[in-house]
C-alpha cells in the first residue's frame, strides 16, 4: 500500500509541474514518517525514498539510529533549545527556525561538533494562533540575524498552512511565501540561499508545487492516518 501510495503522490507532483512548466527533478517529496512504526520506513525506503521527515527529537534519533544511513533526515516540527544538542549532527535540514534564540542554539552546537548545519527559516505566512514561525514581516530581520551565526547555513523558507478544504485556498500563502524569498534573494545577503522553499502536505502539496515549492512533506498521504492514541514514541 505504502508503494502504491508513493507512485501516486509522485506521479500527482509530475502532473503539478508539468502544469506549472517546472522540471519535477526540482522537486523533492519528503515521507514524513512521524508516529509510524520503522517497517513502514523499511517499506517507503526499498521504494526508494531517502527523504524523511520527523517532528520529534527523541523518534528522529531512534529511527537514525536503525535505518540506513544514506537517508537525510529533516526536522519539520517545533524544536526546543535544549534538544538541539541531540540532532545537529544528525539532520539534513531543520526547516524549523523561528527565533535568533533557537538559531544560537544550533550555532553553538554546531561549532562544537564541527559540522555546519543547514536550515530553513519557518514564516507563519496565515498569522494561525496555534502555529509557530515568524510573520512574513520579521522574516528579512529574522534571516539577517541569523546569517551572521557560524555554523549556520540559511538555504531558504518553510511554511505550515492551514488545514482547509479546499487546497486552492492555501495558494495565497504559497505565493505570499515565494514571493518573500525572492524579494529576500535579491537582498543578497551573505551565507544566505533561498534555493529551497518547503511548502505543501498531503492537502495541498499539488497547489504547493504549482506555486514553488523545492521540498513538499507528505505524510498521511504516503503513511495513512496517524493514530496519536496509539502510542506514545
Ligand atoms: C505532520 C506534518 C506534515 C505531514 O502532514 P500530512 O498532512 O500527514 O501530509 C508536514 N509538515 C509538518 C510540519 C508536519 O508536522
Amino acid at each position: 500500500m505504502i508503494k502504491e501510495n508513493l507512485k501516486q503522490v509522485e506521479e500527482k507532483i509530475e502532473a503539478s509541474c508539468e502544469k506549472a512548466e517546472r522540471n519535477k527533478k526540482d522537486v523533492t517529496l519528503i515521507a514524513v514518517s512521524k508516529t509510524k512504526p520503522i517497517p513502514m520506513l523499511e517499506e517507503a525506503y526499498e521504494y526508494g525514498c531517502r527523504h524523511f521527515g520527523e517532528n520529534k527529537v527523541q523518534e528522529l534519533v531512534d529511527k537514525y539510529e536503525v535505518m540506513p544511513k544514506d537517508i537525510k533526515w529533516h526536522m519539520i516540527g517545533h524544536l526546543q533549545r535544549n534538544k538541539v544538542k541531540y540532532i545537529v549532527d544528525k539532520v539534513y535540514l531543520i526547516h524549523s527556525v523561528d527565533s535568533v534564540r533557537l538559531a544560537e542554539e544550533i550555532s553553538k552546537e554546531a561549532v562544537k561538533k564541527n559540522v555546519t548545519v543547514n536550515i530553513l527559516v519557518e514564516v507563519n505566512v496565515a498569522e494561525e494562533e496555534s502555529k509557530f514561525g515568524t510573520t512574513l514581516q520579521n522574516a528579512e530581520e529574522l534571516v539577517r540575524a541569523i546569517s551572521i551565526l557560524p555554523g549556520i547555513s540559511i538555504k531558504g523558507l518553510m511554511t505550515i498552512a492551514p488545514y482547509v478544504e479546499n487546497p486552492e485556498d492555501n495558494r495565497q500563502y504559497f505565493v505570499k511565501l515565494r514571493q518573500l524569498s525572492v524579494d529576500i534573494m535579491h537582498k543578497n545577503i551573505d551565507n544566505v540561499s533561498m534555493d529551497v522553499l518547503s511548502m505543501g502536505m498531503t492537502g495541498d502539496y499539488q497547489v504547493a508545487v504549482e506555486e514553488g515549492a523545492t521540498y513538499v512533506r507528505v505524510g498521511t498521504g504516503i503513511f495513512g492516518e496517524r493514530n496519536y492514541g496509539a502510542a506514545v514514541l
